[in-house]
């Protein structure tokens, strides 16, 4: 699936209006039936929710503040029963991402066929190693059948690999499999939650052997992937990305301040918002309008970019990318034919932002 040419120009339009956020992710519950073992959400699960119809109004919340992309992940959202009217609706409005263990996506497939991508996570080529990481006997073999099922069914699916030590030494052969074979491949990098005091909630779980040492293999695979992408437009990982983790690795030095509550908000199951998941609770995503512009807000964000506690790369990437010429940068560096839909939609400054 691309994206339509009057998504693109509804969310430049869009664009142009907003302030500030342009990515939000939303963890829709905390269910999940995988046990990870690099997480934390399975040992502590709590069945609350929002219902699709609150999750609805948040989006229009989200939509009329600015927002142009949003995650769906959890726990599992695709646990949810309700998961395909949430994705109906969100997709109408926003590029809509979500993401699954490789478990549910083909039992839930008909619900999947309004979003724009298809995230299935899978860390290595290896059966053992994977079932030995998600902590589920038979989960590689469920992934891999997902990716190629959905892909067959026309479905924009790709997967998602945590880089960690664990598999640093195999993320470029890794990458060459789904690429020969047209699967895209966008990237999480491990880390574990920094123990924040009123923290939302944590994910990552801190173990050892995650732990990235090598640094000099994490630089390497990024200039690697750096070079391959010139060849084969299916590593969705943009150079911005891959030369502010390379440098991160080498030096231990960011070449970003961190962009929460400003480039993006995580909202929980509860409906909760906070700048990211390791941060406090900031405001009910319902009471989001009358506080986002207010001075306690921008003092957060000060507070926040001054942060260097995380380096989840999805905040990394948000980071890095900024406005709509940031959302363009993204299109044009990962997604196959967004130039062409850019084009077709002709919004005249957005090449020129
Ligand atoms: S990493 Fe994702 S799939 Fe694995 S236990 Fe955590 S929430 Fe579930
Ligand atoms: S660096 Fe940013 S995203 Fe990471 S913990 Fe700090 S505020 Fe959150």
């Amino acid at each position: 699936m691309i994206l339509s040419s009057s998504k693109v120009w509804s969310l430049f339009k869009r664009s142009l209006k907003s302030k500030r956020t342009y990515h939000a992710q939303w963890m829709v519950t905390r269910r999940c039936n995988y046990r990870c073992r690099g997480c934390s959400v399975w040992t502590d699960q709590d069945s609350s929710e929002l219902s699709a119809e609150e999750i609805k109004r948040g989006l229009e919340i989200l939509r009329d503040l600015g927002v142009l992309e949003i995650v769906f992940s959890g726990g599992n959202p695709l646990v949810r029963e309700d998961i395909g009217e949430v994705l109906e609706y969100a997709s109408r409005h926003f590029v809509t991402t979500i993401y699954d263990n490789g478990s549910m996506a083909v039992e839930r497939i008909d619900d999947l066929r309004n979003v724009d991508f298809v995230a299935i996570s899978i860390d290595t080529l290896d059966e053992k190693k994977n079932d030995y990481l998600k902590g589920v006997k038979g989960s590689w073999r469920r992934a891999m059948d997902a990716v190629f099922k959905l892909k067959e069914e026309g479905i924009h699916v790709g997967v998602s690999p945590t880089i960690s030590q664990f598999n640093i030494h195999e993320i470029i052969d890794f990458t060459r499999y789904f690429i020969e074979r047209e699967v895209p491949v966008w990237y999480c990098l491990y880390w574990y939650d920094y123990p924040f005091k009123d923290g939302m909630f944590s994910i990552g779980k801190k173990v050892d052997e995650y732990m990235i040492t090598d640094r000099k293999a994490l630089a390497d695979v990024c200039s690697t992937l750096k070079r391959m992408k010139r060849e084969n437009g299916f590593i969705y990982i943009t150079d911005k990305t891959l030369d502010a983790v390379r440098h991160l690795a080498l030096t231990g030095e960011r070449t970003w301040k961190c962009k929460a509550l400003r480039n993006f908000l995580v909202v929980d199951h509860r409906g909760r918002v906070a700048g990211c998941h390791s941060r406090e609770p900031v405001a009910s995503i319902f009471d989001l309008p009358e506080v986002w512009d207010s001075p306690r807000f921008d003092e957060l964000r000060r507070r926040y970019s001054e942060c260097t506690n995380c380096a989840y790369l999805c905040y990394i990437f948000y980071s890095v990318h900024v406005g709509f010429s940031g959302i363009i940068e993204i299109l044009r560096d990962q997604w196959k034919n967004a130039n062409l839909l850019i084009r077709e939609a002709n919004p005249p400054a957005a090449m020129s932002r």
